[in-house]
């Protein structure tokens, strides 16, 4: 990670108590290198009456079936993030039903913001950053267990991916639905 220089100035950072914790910030300009988890959008996309996962061919979780998810950028809300990302990952247009759950950890730089949708349009297809993209029912998801050898990052997704299946699966289950 590159964090030893300053951002605005070059200067090297100095570590320097702030706000009640040791912060790199910058002698020269006094730039503090804030550092928060990145927003991610991800979304349990219900097409033809299934459930849309992708085969992740990048780490976290490298192999793994999960709903499609990527990382949202300055100029889009979260929402648009995550129909960008349906686009891109699995070839769907989307419309979004409502939030499934919000998710962070505190040894984990990211945090997740998990929707239902469905589809609307577009092709079932995998996309750059996906192996693989498929329809599962509901009932019948690929078995998946937790990463032995993995990151905190690996742990974590691995039991995000089980929560909000088992969510998105509670919400077909309501009346009305
Ligand atoms: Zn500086």
């Amino acid at each position: 990670m590159n964090s030893a220089y300053c951002q605005q100035c070059a200067t090297p950072l100095a570590m320097a108590m702030m706000s009640g914790k040791q912060r790199a910030r910058c002698p020269a300009c006094g730039f503090v290198l804030w550092r928060n988890p990145a927003p991610v959008g991800m979304a349990l996309i219900s097409h033809e009456g299934k459930l849309v996962l992708i085969r992740r061919s990048e780490s976290p979780l490298a192999g793994y079936w999960a709903p499609p998810a990527g990382y949202v950028e300055c100029g889009e809300s979260v929402p648009a993030a995550v129909r960008r990302e349906a686009l891109e990952e699995c070839g769907l247009d989307i419309e979004l039903d409502g939030l499934l759950g919000v998710y962070s950890q505190a040894n984990v730089d990211v945090l997740i913001v998990a929707y239902a949708a469905h589809s609307r349009g577009g092709m079932l297809r995998a996309g750059d950053d996906a192996g693989d993209a498929r329809l599962f029912d509901a009932f019948d998801l690929p078995s998946q267990e937790s990463p032995a050898e993995g990151t905190a990052t690996d742990l974590w997704l691995h039991g995000v991916i089980d929560e909000t299946i088992e969510r998105w699966r509670g919400a077909l289950a309501l009346p009305g639905t």
